[in-house]
């Protein structure tokens, strides 16, 4: 590879989209050490680059890019053109203090809270995305045939990765038409949010460079399966795995998955970000379009993934998959309200939801009433509820979740002005 000619500092914005700016490479020890300085609106500039009417920034102030040496990826040439550095970063303020609308500092803030409680997490994203211009007749679903098509794309991807101290755990070609899954390896929180943002960026890059497009749009047609986001996440105390005992949920991990589906209707518009989104979130998808937890059950919000249990009884590789994400949130804001909610659940000692062995969808109204099973909001216009915004101040500050709620607005009022298929097309494009 040649040496790089820029280095590009930024991070994902309020709307799941990496913006900022770049600098000769001569310029990268100054910059990793002292930053860039950057825009406080841009933060709240939406995926058709608008600004919310009532975004609080507006032309004034100016913060700082802080970069993360540990968050970097070199993503290779396009052709003739230049080899570029990613480096992911805070933003802060002109004096080096936290910025209240930094995404990665709440989540940090979020990781205090739970380590605090003397709990940790790990945390590894799962994403589908469809690749455009793949020279493939028929894609067969999970077939040899689909992955050998994509294979290109998925080495190169990984060589970047692995150049930046990191690999998959894994990729198939799934089940929607040219649509492909990659799943990350667990992490730490930050760390996990740090490579779910540099691997979709080089997805993203990497399949641009080979003439072909990627995209992460959650819902590509409304007949078509969606591109959704699972995040695998298990909680540790004192270097053991106790989310699961057996097949079930432990004395940690039960109240911590009741106050998840206790708050789902403050963790939806979170975790579902765009208009586009919401059209994925339907029953009988696989997706998860009811609140619920169930071992194995690909329906409810929350699947419980019991693994091989150690000679101990322990179950090392047990997690708890939360369903309903895809790649417009942003994953340092998704992974915070988890771990708020969930330690929400913890100081209310809430006691374990109900296992759901089937797809709320097949069961009676009277039966999901039984079993608490609330259908998730079917639009963005449904998930943007008083008490949501009121949940996402208790969890991000209100600086934060009141500039996101103004983002959100803004993209229910673009998508009340378009078809679902115009809007799906523009942001195609986008994500
Ligand atoms: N494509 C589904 C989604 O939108 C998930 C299918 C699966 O379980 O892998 O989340
Ligand atoms: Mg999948």
């Amino acid at each position: 590879m040649t040496d790089p000619a820029f280095l590009f500092l930024g991070n994902q914005d309020l709307s799941g989209i990496l913006r900022g700016r770049s600098v000769p490479h001569a310029r990268m020890s100054e910059a990793m050490a002292g930053g860039l300085p950057w825009v406080p609106a841009n933060i709240t500039i939406g995926a058709l680059d608008t600004l919310p009417p009532d975004n609080p920034f507006g032309p004034m102030g100016e913060i700082r890019f802080a970069p993360d040496p540990e968050a970097m990826v070199r993503l290779g040439s396009h052709g003739d053109g230049p080899v570029f550095d990613l480096a992911l970063c805070d933003h802060l303020t002109m004096d080096c203090a936290p910025w209240p609308w930094c995404p990665r500092l709440a989540l940090k803030d979020a990781v205090a809270a739970l380590t605090a409680q003397g709990l940790t997490m790990r945390a590894a994203f799962e994403h589908e995305f469809t690749v455009h211009g793949l020279d493939q007749p028929v894609h067969v679903a999970f077939s040899l045939s689909a992955g050998r098509v994509v294979a290109p794309l998925a080495d190169r991807v990984l060589a970047t990765l692995d150049a930046a101290g990191f690999t998959l755990e894994q990729f198939q070609a799934e089940y929607g038409a040219s649509q492909f899954e990659i799943s990350a390896v667990p992490a730490d929180p930050l760390t996990a949010a740090d490579r779910c943002v540099l691997t979709l960026e080089t997805i993203r890059d990497t399949a641009r460079g080979m003439g072909l497009r990627a995209s992460f749009l959650p819902k590509p047609a409304l007949d078509r399966v969606g591109n959704g986001v699972h995040v695998h996440f298990s909680l540790w105390r004192g270097g053991r795995n106790v989310t699961c005992e057996g097949d079930w949920l432990t004395a940690d991990s039960a109240p911590f998955a009741a106050g998840l589906l206790d708050e789902a209707e403050g963790l939806i518009p979170l975790t579902v970000l765009s208009a586009n989104s919401y059209a994925r979130l339907r029953p009988h998808s696989w997706v998860g379009a009811f609140t619920g937890i169930g071992v194995r059950n690909r329906e409810t919000m929350l699947r419980l993934v019991p693994r091989a249990r150690a000679a101990d009884g322990s179950n090392p590789g047990a997690s708890i998959e939360y369903r309903v994400t895809d790649a417009t949130a942003n994953p340092y804001l998704v992974l915070a309200a988890i771990i708020r909610a969930g330690l929400g659940g913890i100081a209310a000692g809430k006691p374990a939801p109900p296992d759901v062995a089937q797809d709320p969808a097949d069961l009676s109204e009277a039966e999901r009433a039984r079993l608490n099973l609330r259908p998730l909001p079917q639009s963005i216009g449904a998930a943007l509820t008083p008490l949501a915004e009121d949940r996402a101040r208790a969890w991000l500050g209100a600086p934060l979740a009141g500039a996101y709620f103004s983002c959100r607005r803004n993209d229910a009022r673009h998508a009340a002005e378009m078809s679902f298929e115009d809007l799906a097309a523009r942001l195609s494009l986008v994500y």
